[in-house]
C-alpha cells in the first residue's frame, strides 16, 4: 500500500512551498489509495517556535488536504510528532556502532572551528570524513581504552555517521533520474546529539522505516541529503523508499527562490494562513485573511511545478487527485505568479453560492457597522458578484446598498448637476412616491413615461439619479438600486442631493 508524509519541521509558519509538497503527497496518496501522513519532525529543540504545529494543522484543513495519521488523529504507527518519540531513536543509533556504521565523537565545537580555520587558512574545506577523521577525537581514532574513559567520564559525544570511502552510489529519483554520488566528497554527519536526541537525519529515516513509507515526496532543498539517506537505509539493511524531490519555487521574476520575505516586499502573500511571530509580533499575510478561497489557492499551487498535459486549468481536489502523476512533475523551477493565483480566484469566487458569499460578506458589513439581513445580502451579492474578485469587492463595488453615499464624486458631479437640476429632482421625488407598487418595471414606465411625455434629454434625468443613489456614476442599473435600498431611501437620498 502506498503510503507518503509531510514531515515539516515545526520552526515557524508553512510557506506556500510547504502546502504544495503537502499537496503533492496528498495527491499521490489518494491517487493511489494510500495513506497521507502528517509526521511533526521537531527533534531540534533550538529550533522550535510556538504556535507553528498548530499553524501547520490548521493550513492544512483550511485547504481541504485531510491527513489520514498524523498529531490528533493517531493510528497505528504512531506518535506522529518526533519529541513524543524520542526514545526510540537511540537504539537505532547504537545499532550502527556496533555493525561498524557510527562511531562516537568528542570533538568540541571550538575544536571543529579551529580545525575549519585551519584548512580555510590553506585554501581548504574542512570535511569531517575518511580524509580527516583519523585525525580528530573520535572512537575510529581513538583506542577502544580510550573511548571507554571518555564514555566513562561522561565526556560530550555526539554519533557520526560513517561514509564510506571511495565508492560511487547509485541514486534513484523518480522525478531527476539517475544520479551518481562518490561518497569522498560526503561528510560524517552527526545523526545523535550530545543533548540526547537524534538529528533530522537519522529520525527522519527511521520514522520513514517505522511508519512504513514506501515514497518521500520532498523539497528540492534535501536532495543533497539524499545520499546520506540511502546510505543509511543501506546500513540498516532497510529497504529503502522510492524518492521525488520536488522543484523549488522561483520568484515571479524567475531569478532565484521565493522567500518568506517576498510575499511582505511584493504585496501578495506567500503564507497560507496569517501568521504573528510570537517573538517579534511581526504580522505576514496570508492567503486565507486576505478573502482568497482555498480552492484557488491549491489550483493555483497544484499547477507549480505540475502539469495535466492538457489544456485544463481548474482543476478541484477530486479532479486534482484524478490527474496528478509524479512523472509529470517538472524537473525544473516553478515560477511563482500571484497574478495567475488571482485569476483563479476570480474563477472560484464566481463559483460561490450567493448565499455563501452573504454570510461571509455580512461578516465584513458588521465590522464596519452595518446592520443588514441575510435575504437584503444575498440579493446585493448577486447583483454585484459578477464584477468581483473577492468578497471584500463588494464593499467597493456596493456600499451605497447599505450606507446613504455622504458625498458625491467630484467631476461627475461638475459634469451632471446643471442649474435645471434641483427641478428635475423634485419631479423624481414626485414619481417615486407615487409608484406603487414600488418594482422596477413600475418605477421604469413612471420614471421613463415622464421623461418621453415632456421630451426632457434622457441624461439628464438619470444621471442626477444615479449620482444621488450611488454617489458615483458607477452600478448596475439604477431603477434596481432605487427598488432594492426602497422607496423612503431613494426619497431621502434625492433630497439630500438637492441640497
Ligand atoms: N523535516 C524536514 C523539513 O522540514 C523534512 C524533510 C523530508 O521530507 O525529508 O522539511
Amino acid at each position: 500500500k502506498v503510503r507518503v508524509r509531510f514531515a515539516p519541521s515545526p520552526t515557524g509558519p508553512l510557506h506556500i512551498g510547504g502546502v504544495r509538497t503537502a499537496l503533492y503527497n496528498y495527491l499521490f496518496a489518494k491517487k493511489h489509495n494510500g495513506d497521507f501522513i502528517l509526521r511533526i519532525e521537531d527533534t531540534d529543540q533550538n529550533r522550535f517556535v510556538e504556535g507553528a504545529e498548530d499553524y501547520i494543522i490548521e493550513s492544512l484543513n483550511w485547504c481541504r488536504i485531510p491527513f489520514d495519521e498524523g498529531p490528533g488523529k493517531e493510528g497505528k504507527y504512531g506518535p506522529y510528532r518526533q519529541s513524543d518519540r524520542a526514545n526510540l531513536y537511540r537504539k537505532y543509533a547504537d545499532e550502527l556502532i556496533a555493525s561498524g556504521n557510527a562511531y562516537y565523537a568528542f570533538d568540541t565545537a571550538e575544536a571543529l572551528d579551529d580545525h575549519r580555520r585551519d584548512h580555510e587558512e590553506k585554501g581548504k574545506t574542512f570535511i569531517y570524513n575518511w580524509h580527516n577523521r583519523l585525525k580528530l577525537e573520535n572512537s575510529l581514532a581513538l583506542s577502544k581504552e580510550k573511548t571507554d574513559k571518555k564514555l566513562q567520564a561522561n565526556e560530550p559525544y555526539v554519533i557520526r555517521f560513517k561514509s564510506p570511502e571511495g565508492e560511487t552510489l547509485q541514486l534513484q529519483d523518480e522525478i531527476r533520474g539517475e544520479m551518481e554520488i562518490d561518497t569522498n566528497i560526503l561528510d560524517d554527519k552527526v545523526l545523535f546529539k550530545s543533548d540526547g536526541m537524534p538529528t533530522y537525519h537519522l529520525a527522519n529515516i527511521v520514522d520513514d522505516h517505522l511508519m512504513e513509507i514506501t515514497h518521500v515526496i520532498r523539497g528540492e532543498e534535501w536532495l543533497p541529503s539524499l545520499a546520506l539517506h540511502v546510505l543509511l537505509y543501506k546500513a540498516f539493511n532497510w529497504q529503502i523508499p522510492k524518492f521525488a524531490h520536488l522543484p523549488l519555487i522561483l520568484k515571479p521574476q524567475g531569478k532565484g527562490k521565493l522567500s518568506k520575505r517576498d510575499g511582505d516586499k511584493m504585496g501578495f502573500p506567500v503564507f497560507p494562513l496569517e501568521w504573528k511571530d510570537p517573538k517579534t509580533g511581526e504580522i505576514s499575510v496570508g492567503y486565507r485573511e486576505e478573502n482568497y478561497l482555498p480552492e484557488a489557492v491549491v489550483n493555483m499551487l497544484s499547477f507549480l511545478g505540475w502539469n495535466p498535459g492538457t489544456e485544463q486549468e481548474f482543476f478541484n481536489l477530486e479532479e486534482l487527485v484524478a490527474a496528478f502523476e509524479l512523472e509529470r512533475v517538472h524537473k525544473s523551477g516553478a515560477k511563482f505568479d500571484p497574478e495567475k493565483t488571482k485569476w483563479f480566484q476570480q474563477h472560484y469566487f464566481q463559483l460561490q453560492r450567493d448565499e455563501t458569499l452573504a454570510a461571509h460578506f455580512m461578516t465584513i458589513l458588521a465590522e464596519k457597522g452595518v446592520r443588514t439581513d441575510v435575504d437584503y445580502t444575498t440579493r446585493i451579492v448577486s447583483l454585484l458578484k459578477e464584477r468581483a474578485v473577492f468578497v471584500d469587492d463588494l464593499w467597493d463595488l456596493g456600499s451605497y446598498f447599505f450606507k446613504a453615499p455622504e458625498s458625491f464624486e467630484e467631476k461627475a458631479a461638475k459634469k451632471v448637476w446643471k442649474e435645471d437640476t434641483g427641478e428635475i429632482i423634485d419631479e423624481l421625488i414626485e414619481k417615486v412616491s407615487e409608484t406603487e407598487p414600488y418594482t422596477t418595471e413600475n418605477l421604469q414606465e413612471e420614471i421613463k413615461g415622464w421623461i418621453t411625455a415632456n421630451n426632457i434629454g434622457f441624461g439628464k434625468v438619470m444621471q442626477p439619479l444615479r449620482l444621488s443613489l450611488v454617489g458615483a456614476m458607477q452600478g448596475p442599473d439604477v431603477f434596481e438600486i432605487a427598488v432594492l435600498i426602497g422607496k423612503l431611501e431613494t426619497v431621502r437620498r434625492l433630497e439630500f442631493a438637492k441640497n
